[in-house]
């Protein structure tokens, strides 16, 4: 039987429990889980892209199939490389619809063999963003609702 191996592309910036309760559904539907934590020159990040991935991979230590690995340059690559037969994407609401929908489309004319796959978290985890994290933490409020307590203390030490 062929293994099913799905990539979950992201900033990661910082990661949040929302993509951890996504990551951890996923574990248990596919082989194998690449967390793909995306280097984009063009977007300004709160961190470093060496540190969202040393976070990332901490959080995400206990789950025995689950890979962290740092890219850049077209996810379709990527996922060739790295055998991949699916992408996996998270859907909160109308907005990420909207928005995955033409990636999702472009992802696979460009490979067809690579289909995106989209995930809902659990209710708690819908309005979550890492976006809204960093606003937060921004006035330097308290984020410990919504990251692993490494990533708290990671960001309280910054
Ligand atoms: P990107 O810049 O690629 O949107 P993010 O790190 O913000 O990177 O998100 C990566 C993926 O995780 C996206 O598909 C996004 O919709 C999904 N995601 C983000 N937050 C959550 C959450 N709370 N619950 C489920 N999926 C989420």
């Amino acid at each position: 039987m062929s293994k099913n191996t799905v990539v979950y592309p992201g900033t990661f910036d910082p990661i949040t429990l929302g993509h951890g309760d996504l990551i951890a559904r996923a574990a248990t539907l596919f082989d194998r889980v690449i967390v793909a934590v995306a280097e984009n020159p063009n977007k300004k990040t709160l961190l470093a892209h060496q540190i969202r991935i040393e976070l990332a991979k901490e959080v995400l230590a206990k789950h025995t199939n689950v890979e962290v690995v740092g890219f850049d340059g077209l996810l379709v690559d990527f996922a060739n490389q790295h055998g991949a037969n699916f992408i996996l994407r998270g859907l909160r609401g109308a907005t990420d619809v909207m928005q995955e929908l033409p990636l999702a489309v472009m992802n696979r004319r460009m490979t067809n063999h690579l289909e995106t796959v989209f995930m809902t978290p659990s209710e708690q985890y819908l309005a979550l963003s890492s976006s809204l994290v960093r606003e937060i933490l921004q006035y330097q409020g308290d984020v410990s609702e919504f990251v692993d307590p490494i990533v708290n203390q990671k960001l309280k030490n910054m």
